[in-house]
């Protein structure tokens, strides 16, 4: 194999460009189509207040049941169908989904739809959420909305702009994945959101890493300082829990409790006690 790449290196990255390019079209066209083909689903993993240990929402989170590709993450598609502009659809639809099946959930259950740039920079994306709450009879207060630290290096105005009509609505903003991004911490108490979710990167590596320990100790005080709520991701352990909990955290999402599952798995994760205490899990 040695002696064949020799003298051939050129060719065979023309060969692995085409590859790629030939598997993007591919992936982009299997994605225009897997809408109206009904392949997406949603998981729902549950978030719990970690204080009465009960089921206080749950968070979207989308897979595409690809007949040729098997259940692909969204890790491996979301990027694509930004874009595409293709996000805008299949946001709408999970939009929809979410909210309708939420309806179905106990009253103390809200819902969490993570909502990408694209869709959130198109004053349309207000309708979509009114017609959204109306279709399902979803009450405005239940839903809350995922967005990342990146809506905010754009243009902050405009961002804030939209957060207050979407919450005048009367809809929950989270502020997910925080620290990841290119965190300004001057644009944090300017921005008009209810929670911040720490990432589950520095999560991993807590109990371990003490740069990482310090940076979500820090997190906690801040959110709580500037009166957001504060949502741990990512939990594993129940010493992670433990730790967050001492810390003054609000709420936890992560495998220890639950991963994503099926609206009709749900059942048991929701009811009030059962199935709710990390040391059962
Ligand atoms: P996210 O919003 O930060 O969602 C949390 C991710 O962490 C999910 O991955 C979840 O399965 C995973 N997770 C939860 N608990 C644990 C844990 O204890 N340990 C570990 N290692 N991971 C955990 P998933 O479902 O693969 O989603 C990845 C990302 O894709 C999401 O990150 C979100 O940014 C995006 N995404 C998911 N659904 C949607 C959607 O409907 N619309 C848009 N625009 N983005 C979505
Ligand atoms: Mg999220
Ligand atoms: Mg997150
Ligand atoms: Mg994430």
């Amino acid at each position: 194999v040695a002696k064949a790449r020799t003298g051939n290196s050129w060719v065979r990255f023309d060969d692995e460009m085409d590859a790629a390019m030939r598997r993007r079209s591919d992936l982009e066209r299997d994605l225009a189509r897997a809408l109206e083909a009904g392949e997406f689903v949603l998981h729902y993993q549950p978030i719990y207040d970690i204080a009465s240990e009960r089921a206080v929402g749950c968070e979207a989170l989308i897979r595409w049941r690809s007949p040729s590709r098997g259940l692909v993450t969204p890790i491996e598609f979301i990027d694509i169908a930004e874009e595409t502009g293709l996000i805008v659809d299949i946001g709408r639809w999970v939009l929809n989904e979410a909210c309708g099946v939420a309806a179905g959930w106990p009253r103390s259950v809200g819902v969490a739809v993570n909502v990408s740039p694209v869709q959130f920079r198109n004053w349309a994306f207000l309708s979509d959420l009114g017609r959204a709450l109306s279709a399902s009879g979803l009450a405005a207060e239940r839903l809350t909305l995922e967005i990342t630290e990146s809506l905010l290096i754009d243009d902050i105005e405009e961002t804030v702009r939209m957060l207050e009509r979407i919450r005048a609505l009367g809809i929950k903003v989270s502020l997910d994945d925080f620290g990841t991004g290119y965190s300004n911490l001057g644009y944090l108490q300017r921005i008009p959101v209810d929670r911040i979710k720490v990432d589950a990167s520095f999560v991993r590596r807590m109990l371990e890493n003490e740069a990482d320990a310090q940076i979500v100790a820090a997190v906690v005080r801040l959110s709580r300082g500037i009166g957001k709520r504060v949502t741990i991701e990512g939990i594993e352990r129940v010493e992670q829990l433990e730790h967050v909990r001492a810390l003054g955290a609000d709420e936890a999402q992560g495998f220890l409790f639950s991963p994503g599952v099926p609206a009709d798995e749900l059942a048991a994760l929701l009811a009030p006690r059962a199935g709710s205490r990390p040391s059962s899990a």
